[in-house]
């Protein structure tokens, strides 16, 4: 008989909880589990999921413009919010049934409550006002969107957990911020036919992407009709009586702007606040990530950090990959260290974002030459719609080694193409790799390996032809 209730009791289900909680209680050890929220966690439940669906949603606008080059004649159209967010709701509410059927089958004690650590092997079950006792405990409690709390009027404002729950389509939106969901959703909604209205406080949205994927994605999203204001932050958001919106925004650059709502997406911050992670002797940055080491583990020897309330890629596939890590370290005497090299990464804006490795800025400074293949041309659908779109592909070698550093997709399946491309720099392709790599014709990413000669070279931060 143990001395615990729990091998292992795992605090938050989302993709890294429910993943490792599954896992090990099917290999016969002791689980619980708890979820304050909806099992699935964000991405499943307020994120990634209901976000891709949509984004198919606002796809039709332009395919049905786009239809017509190709001699259909669509008829009239017209858009029902309810009834996307009523399918997407059902098809959320699927998967969250299916996240606890893989839990239960696996035969994991699963708890509908909020967790607080009350020691180190101790958790207390806030709705039960129950302590459990358990060898392991895994934090996996993910984080919640930055309210911007020092903007007045922040009250006023949605986040991406209200953008999935609004009862009514706004008539125009303002979005804060240059990140990923400011972008997806600034795409989204414009695609959906809302007036859509995007402020950054840089010079030029997404930091962090190659600057091609930067400059060209902007224009793009220019081109669909959405205003990008940049250099600028809200200063003040207050309730507008008048007709042209119901929140009035007043800006940095002096300007005001009207609309139905306005959206934060300024980041996010880990969800460690009163989570008793002192009682237990937890360490966190100053950020309130937890600290942990290379597998997982925090400054407490039996409890270990997954996913976004560890500062490292705060994407599901890596909370998964540190649960799978977890899952060898501990419970099959296999140490795994989580490889957090090369992810790739896409960005559902429209036209879509397929990236992977370093951007050209960061390549710099790593590396004394570099060559750049750079094409950006009509796909040939674009050829018959007439649609004025551009897509981009570019690739950073390393002159000396002549190794494929990064590689940036702008357009249609980018995504998709990231995924595979993914591989190749996983294998460390060459670029002579990718020059004797038969291309599929026609595609678009056959320019991925018919970029022969350099669209330029790089040395010590120049350009020199
Ligand atoms: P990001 O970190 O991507 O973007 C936050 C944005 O807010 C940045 O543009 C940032 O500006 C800006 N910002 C921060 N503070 C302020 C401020 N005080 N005033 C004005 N602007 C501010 O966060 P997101 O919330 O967009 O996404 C969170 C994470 O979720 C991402 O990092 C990503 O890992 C994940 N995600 C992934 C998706 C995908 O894989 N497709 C989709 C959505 C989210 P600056 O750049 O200048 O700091």
């Amino acid at each position: 008989m143990s001395e615990h209730d729990y091998d292992l009791f795992v605090i938050g289900g989302g993709s890294g909880g429910v993943r490792a909680g599954r896992l090990v209680a099917s290999m016969g050890h002791k689980v619980g589990i708890a979820e304050e929220y909806r099992y699935g966690g964000t991405c499943v439940i307020r994120g990634c999921v209901p976000k891709k669906l949509m984004v198919y949603a606002s796809h039709f606008k332009e395919s049905f413009e786009d239809a017509k080059g190709f001699g259909w004649n669509v008829g009239e159209r017209d858009f029902n919010w309810s009834t996307l967010i009523a399918n997407k709701d059902s098809e959320i509410s699927r998967l969250e049934g299916m996240y606890r059927k893989g839990l239960s089958n696996a035969e994991a004690d699963i708890f509908d409550t909020r967790a607080v650590l009350e020691g180190k092997n101790h958790v207390r079950l806030i709705n039960d006002n129950q302590v459990v006792s358990a060898k392991r405990i895994l934090i996996a409690v993910g984080g919640t969107p930055w309210r911007l709390d020092e903007l007045p009027g922040s009250d006023l404002c949605i986040t991406s957990d209200e953008v999935f729950h609004l009862t009514q389509q706004p008539r125009s939106i303002v979005i804060f911020g240059g990140g990923y969901v400011a972008v997806e959703f600034a795409c989204i909604f414009a695609g959906l036919g809302t007036k859509t209205t995007l402020i950054y406080r840089g010079d030029k949205i997404l930091r962090g992407f190659d600057v091609d994927l930067r400059e060209t994605l902007r224009d793009e999203m220019a081109k669909k009709g959405i205003q990008i204001v940049l250099e600028t932050i809200p200063e003040h958001v207050s309730q507008n009586r008048q007709g042209d919106g119901d929140l009035k925004i007043a800006l940095s650059n002096g300007e005001k702007i009207y609309a139905d709502q306005a959206m934060l997406a300024v980041g996010r911050k880990p969800l460690t606040d009163q989570l008793g992670l002192e009682l237990a002797g937890v360490e966190l940055k100053p950020s309130g990530h937890i600290i942990v080491d290379e597998y997982s583990r925090t400054s407490a020897e039996n409890i270990w950090a997954v996913g976004d309330v560890s500062d490292r890629v705060p994407l599901t596939p890596v909370a998964i990959h540190e649960s799978m890590c977890f899952i060898e370290t501990e419970f099959k005497n296999n140490p795994t260290i989580p490889d957090h090299d090369l992810v790739a990464s896409a960005v559902f804006s429209q036209p879509e974002i397929g990236t992977i490795g370093l951007g050209e800025d960061e390549a710099v400074e790593k590396y004394d030459k570099l060559d750049v293949f750079l094409a950006k041309f009509r796909p040939m659908k674009h050829a018959l719609s007439g649609r004025d779109e551009k897509m981009l592909m570019k690739i950073i070698v390393c002159g000396e080694s002549d190794t494929v550093l990064g590689v940036h997709v702008l357009g249609e399946g980018a995504g998709e193409m990231s995924q595979l491309l993914a591989i190749a720099l996983k294998s460390g392709a060459k670029k002579s790799d990718f020059d004797r790599t038969m291309a599929v014709h026609p595609t678009a990413s056959e320019e991925l390996v018919t970029m022969y000669e350099p669209s330029y070279r790089i040395k010590g931060g120049k350009r020199i032809g």
